[in-house]
């Protein structure tokens, strides 16, 4: 007994370091022989400013803050935001509201960079994210985590149906990660009063309040003012819009959403492990990362008992999926990124098809194969 309780606390801390250390159990075979740092598999680690002409445009300095995890490159018209999308703090725990979709690295590099204009110009008739913009991101939070329009498909807020984290955060059907509100608490790390997002017009996104700390007063139905010391620029709110709901200034729609931008890698296709239904009665608990940074977990409550994800980037560019199932038992698949093409996505490695300069056509119909059902299926984007 006595030599029981005294392995105790080591047993525990064994237990507490192992948690966060290492991911087990992925299959040997499926386990990368050895360990190349992930950023020679993701080679968004851009020093700034390569190949950047001019000075460095006031825009790259909220990104800049999260350098080197966010690179910023610029030319005469526009700032490209290199990123992977995973934010460093805690992500998906609490959400309720769950489409079976866990955070993978994303390569927003490249070609596949976020691109924003340098040189806003105010639109002729700005348009509105209440029937615009239901698809893609919206703006770009200083830490390369994308941010979606606050209402979701079917126009309800996504905050309020349980489907967000506690910074406001969850993925879509790319397993990518993004926000749906302001990410204010980006403040702590950039310093009170600065921008903590860029909306995709090329407009600053300040936090509730004005770098001198006073409150902001009246806003335009997009959540944005003209003020002397900063020009045009937004403020996260507390209500709808959180932010920027609408565009004040220039950008080009199609299949509604802000175009250029950057599809999600698209890992999995749904099998006969993974679906994308709604888990009813799921809890996520937490989502670790490997200290390899190549083994990923997605912890869960399902009807109380706990579940996980388990998956792992492999050498050859798969991606192994380990599914634990309520009778205890588990099940493996790999995916080939890029199998999958969503719909209206493009595919992934390339931009989206060009539309016509000033496109305003409606929001396009959903995925593929969701038809009766659009409006749940949609809830994740
Ligand atoms: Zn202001
Ligand atoms: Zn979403």
């Amino acid at each position: 007994m006595m030599k029981s309780s005294c392995l105790l606390p080591l047993l525990a801390l064994t237990l507490a370091s192992t948690a966060r250390a290492h991911i087990p159990p992925v299959e040997a075979k499926h386990r990368p022989t050895e360990a190349a740092p992930i950023a020679t598999r993701f080679t968004f680690f851009l020093p700034a400013a390569t190949g950047s002409t001019g000075p460095t445009p006031p825009l790259a300095a909220p990104f800049a803050a999260f350098a080197p995890k966010v690179g910023v490159r610029w030319d005469e018209k526009y700032l490209y935001v290199e990123a992977k999308g995973l934010p460093d703090h805690p992500l998906m725990a609490g959400i309720k509201s769950w489409q079976q979709q866990v955070p993978i690295p994303q390569t927003y590099v490249g070609e596949r960079a976020w691109r924003i204009p340098l040189h806003p110009v105010p639109a002729k008739e700005p348009m509105s994210a209440k029937t615009h913009f239901l698809r893609g991101a919206i703006a770009l939070a200083a830490n390369g985590v994308p941010i979606f329009n606050a209402l979701n498909n079917r126009g309800d807020d996504a905050k309020k149906f349980g489907e967000l984290d506690s910074f406001g955060g969850h993925c879509g059907k790319g397993d990518d990660y993004h926000y749906h509100d302001a990410p204010v608490f980006l403040e702590q790390t950039l310093g009170k009063g600065k921008p903590i997002a860029v909306a995709l017009d090329g407009y600053p996104i300040y936090g509730f309040n004005e770098p001198d700390g006073g409150a902001p007063g009246k806003l335009d139905e997009f959540g944005g003012h003209d003020t002397k010391a900063l020009g045009y620029h937004y403020h996260a709110q507390k209500v709808y819009p959180y932010i920027n709901g609408g565009f004040h200034g220039e950008v080009t729609e199609v299949d509604g959403q802000v175009d250029p931008q950057p599809s999600a890698s698209h890992v999995r296709r749904e099998g006969s492990a993974y679906s994308q239904q709604p888990l009813r009665g799921a809890l996520i608990k937490d989502f670790v990362v490997a200290a390899d940074g190549k083994h990923y977990a997605l912890n869960y409550a399902l009807n109380g008992k706990a579940l996980s994800v388990k998956y792992a980037a492999n050498e050859d560019g798969t991606w192994t999926f380990i599914y634990s199932k309520p009778d205890g038992t588990t099940e493996t698949e790999t995916y080939k990124p890029g199998e999958r093409r969503a719909g209206g996505q493009g595919a992934p490695g390339g931009e989206r098809p060009k539309g016509g300069k000033g496109g305003k056509r409606p929001p396009a119909p959903e995925q593929p194969g969701a038809k009766g059902e659009v409006t749940k299926q949609l809830l994740n984007r």
